[in-house]
């Protein structure tokens, strides 16, 4: 199943309605400093101001990040607020809107960024709100998805098209990272390698190909996650931990090492191998995060191999989301084996669970109202 108009129908918008001023809310948060997230019944629901949007959260995706927030790892320890409601995938139905909104309509059927960039610095005024220095991301900074209702300025509402279903436009977010990483490399009638297919890795498989890619070349730990890669169109895959990898990959690649490469593991060995098999003159694209500095031999690496290296850090706005609204409508993208679970809101321990353990892809939650 390819075609996004396969899938099952949104919700109608008749179901939800504007909650009263004082109303309390179903939310996920995170009430202590400790592994773990609080379901909260009672929950208010947040205020908005006159240029927000209050949205129903319909469908909302878990993410990476919110699994280590449930983990408490370093980086959560150093960022994320005690108190915080989490999240930052969703789709919903607008059910209020502040005095000066003007495009955004009660009943509307959005998702939405969640980088909210301070509108007035050089990267927010240049097109690269992505990367201001003071953004504010929704779950991370101010309060998330996880919840029966979430407040957004109106400039990050994404409206929705209403052929794509509900669990996919409610993943918009992951999906931008993974054309971000795949546009800024360029793969069209390229040689690809991608390292570590977790759930951006494996959307960046189905949107390389559908972008025109040429042999695909894909490593991971898992097996699992390798066979899935194959289903969604990768022609080759290797075992990260069999170091030979990157010599088979030159191989296969006219003895010259694949043109683009898309690291998505943030491993250190990852790192060191992409580099090994990266053409002379090729481009990487680095997405995944490493939890510790890294050593490079730069001189090989990078200089004498005369690589062009892209930091790839969230989405581009709204370019990205056009993309994968195009990508999704052309029906090319085959996203049914990377949404592997869909799950009431109240299991999300379950969901995050099933994540740790290699068992789900991504998971959606559906939100009762
Ligand atoms: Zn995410
Ligand atoms: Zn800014």
């Amino acid at each position: 199943m390819t075609s996004a108009t396969m899938l099952p129908p949104a919700a109608s918008k008749s179901a939800y309605f504007a909650p009263r001023p004082d109303a309390t809310m179903l939310a996920i948060k995170k009430l202590e400093a400790a592994p773990g997230l609080t379901w909260s019944p009672q929950t208010p629901v947040p205020q908005i101001g006159p240029r927000d949007a209050l949205v129903a959260v319909t469908h909302a995706g878990i993410c990476g990040t919110d699994r280590h927030i449930y983990e408490w790892d370093a980086w959560s320890q150093s960022r994320i607020p005690i108190g915080i409601t989490t999240g930052h995938e969703f789709v919903g139905r607008v059910v209020a809107v502040g005095s000066a909104v003007t495009r955004t309509a009660v009943g509307q059927r959005v998702s939405a960024e969640g980088h909210v960039g301070c509108g007035i610095c050089e990267p927010c005024r240049t097109g690269n709100g992505h990367i201001c220095e003071k953004v504010d991301i929704l779950g991370i900074d101010r309060d998330g998805c996880f919840a029966q209702y979430v407040s957004v300025p109106e400039e990050n509402i994404w409206p929705v098209d209403d052929a794509i279903p509900d669990h996919i436009a409610a993943i918009f977010d992951p999906l931008g990272n993974a054309m971000h990483t795949v546009m800024s490399a360029g793969v069209s009638g390229r040689s690809v390698v991608i390292t570590g297919v977790g759930t951006i890795g494996l959307m960046a498989v189905t949107i390389a190909r559908a972008a025109g890619a040429g042999t695909i070349i894909v490593t991971d730990p898992f097996e699992r996650r390798l066979e899935i890669a194959k289903e969604l169109g990768a022609d080759h895959t290797f075992n990260a931990r069999d170091e030979s990898w990157p010599e088979a990959a030159r191989r296969l690649t006219h003895n010259q090492g694949p043109q683009v490469w898309l690291e998505m593991s943030g491993h250190p060995n990852g790192i060191r191998d992409g580099f090994k098999a990266l053409r002379n003159g090729g481009t990487v694209a680095l997405l995944g995060l490493p939890s510790k500095e890294v050593t490079l031999n730069l001189a090989e690496d990078i200089i004498f191999k005369g690589a062009t290296v892209l930091g790839i850090n969230g989405r581009r706005m709204f370019e990205t989301w056009y993309q994968v609204e195009s990508f999704l409508l052309s029906g090319r993208l085959n996203l049914a084996p990377i949404v592997t679970h869909q799950i009431e809101m109240s299991d999300f321990d379950r969901g995050l669970k099933l994540m740790q353990a290699g068992d789900a892809i991504k998971v959606v939650m559906r939100v009762p109202h």
